[in-house]
């Protein structure tokens, strides 16, 4: 393993970080690099561009490890094997030196040419600047039904809402950074975590673009998994519903069987009552199990958390620092 620790000394010489997690991205390196490059050399703010190659199979990192030196400086970090787009940010927002940070992705759909504007909201003295999709261009109406609902569920269980639309695509000061850096959990979800601390926000609006090239690495079952981790990682509200919704059957159950009790003793029964008898008791198995579902979901992610494992594991670390920044020692 080759690994270089970032220089904390060197962290307030460096004015803005873009941090750009890469999976199979070979394709987008070089018409990101044009749209990127050529924004942050307009800023009068210094920058660097993080690339965390998330164990892509094909030439990602060679092709962003070898970057030809020019005016930028370019921290890439290989993580050893595929760990997911909020370990690969996880990893870029711990070795991102910038005053400002801002989270990019290698797509294209999260348009470079609005970091000017970002930076703006920034001087201004906002601590996150939030980017809120205007439309979602190039995304079936199942995909923008399901991220509605997402949206709605997550922020009625909540206490730390999450704003809607807004992607991973933000602006977070050196502040913002540091808390969410010192939050110890396993379980990153990232737009979560990104709203817990607070701090002053704007939101700006801008249209996303589809994607440039290739395709989504998000299948329904991961964003399925990623919804769970987001709302169970931030809310204990799904447990105090399975409470109420068993305090509610069981004094039902209550009251019924005291009618039932007193209507054999003044009328006498006669054997009857198979429907509702299936029914009472299909209804209780489905609550119990759905209850039981619920806690092996919470279960699950204390396992994860107790085990305490490394979120990301780096097998290399490569600089690109153009020759006009390096200073002598
Ligand atoms: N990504 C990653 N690891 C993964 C999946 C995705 O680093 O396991 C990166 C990907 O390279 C891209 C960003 O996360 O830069 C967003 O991915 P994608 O476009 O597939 O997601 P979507 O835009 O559909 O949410
Ligand atoms: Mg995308």
């Amino acid at each position: 393993m080759t690994y270089t620790r970032v220089n904390d000394g060197n962290r307030t010489e460096m004015c803005l970080s873009v941090i750009v997690p890469l999976f199979n991205e070979s394709q987008m390196i070089a018409p990101l690099l044009s749209r990127l490059t050529a924004v942050l050399a307009e800023l009068d703010e210094s920058s660097e561009i993080v690339f965390v190659d998330d164990g892509s199979s094909d030439d990602s990192w060679s092709q962003v490890s070898q970057l030809p030196l020019a005016n930028n400086e370019y921290q890439c970090i290989k993580l050893s094997r595929n760990f997911g787009k909020e370990a690969a940010m996880s990893a870029g927002i711990e070795h991102a030196r910038g005053l400002a940070v801002i989270m990019l992705d290698a797509d294209l759909q999260d348009p470079p040419e609005q970091i000017p504007l970002m930076l703006e909201q920034w001087r201004a003295g906002y601590d996150i600047v939030n980017m809120k999709r205007r439309k979602r261009l190039g995304e079936t109406w199942f995909k923008r039904f399901s991220a509605s609902c997402f949206y709605r569920v997550m922020n009625w269980v909540s206490d730390s809402p999450v704003p809607e639309n807004v992607g991973d695509f933000r602006l977070m000061s050196r502040q913002v950074v540091d808390s969410i850096r010192a939050l110890p959990e396993r379980n990153r979800f990232m737009k979560g975590l990104f709203s817990w601390p607070g701090f002053s926000q704007t939101t700006l609006e801008f249209d996303r673009d589809p994607r440039f090239v290739g395709e989504t690495k998000w299948n329904y079952g991961k964003l399925f998994g990623l919804a769970m981790d987001g709302i169970t990682s931030f809310s204990f509200k799904p447990l105090r519903i399975a409470t109420w919704c068993g305090v509610f059957t069981a004094f039902s159950a209550f009251a019924y069987g005291g009618w039932v009790v007193s209507k054999t003793l003044i009328y006498g029964e006669s054997v009857a009552g198979y429907p509702s008898l299936m029914v009472v008791q299909l209804g209780l198995a489905g609550i119990q199990l759905l209850a039981l579902g619920l806690i092996g979901e919470y279960l699950g992610r204390v396992f994860v958390e107790v085990k305490q494992r490394p979120l990301y594991l780096i097998e290399e670390v490569a600089f690109r620092q153009s020759l006009s920044q390096v200073k002598p020692n």
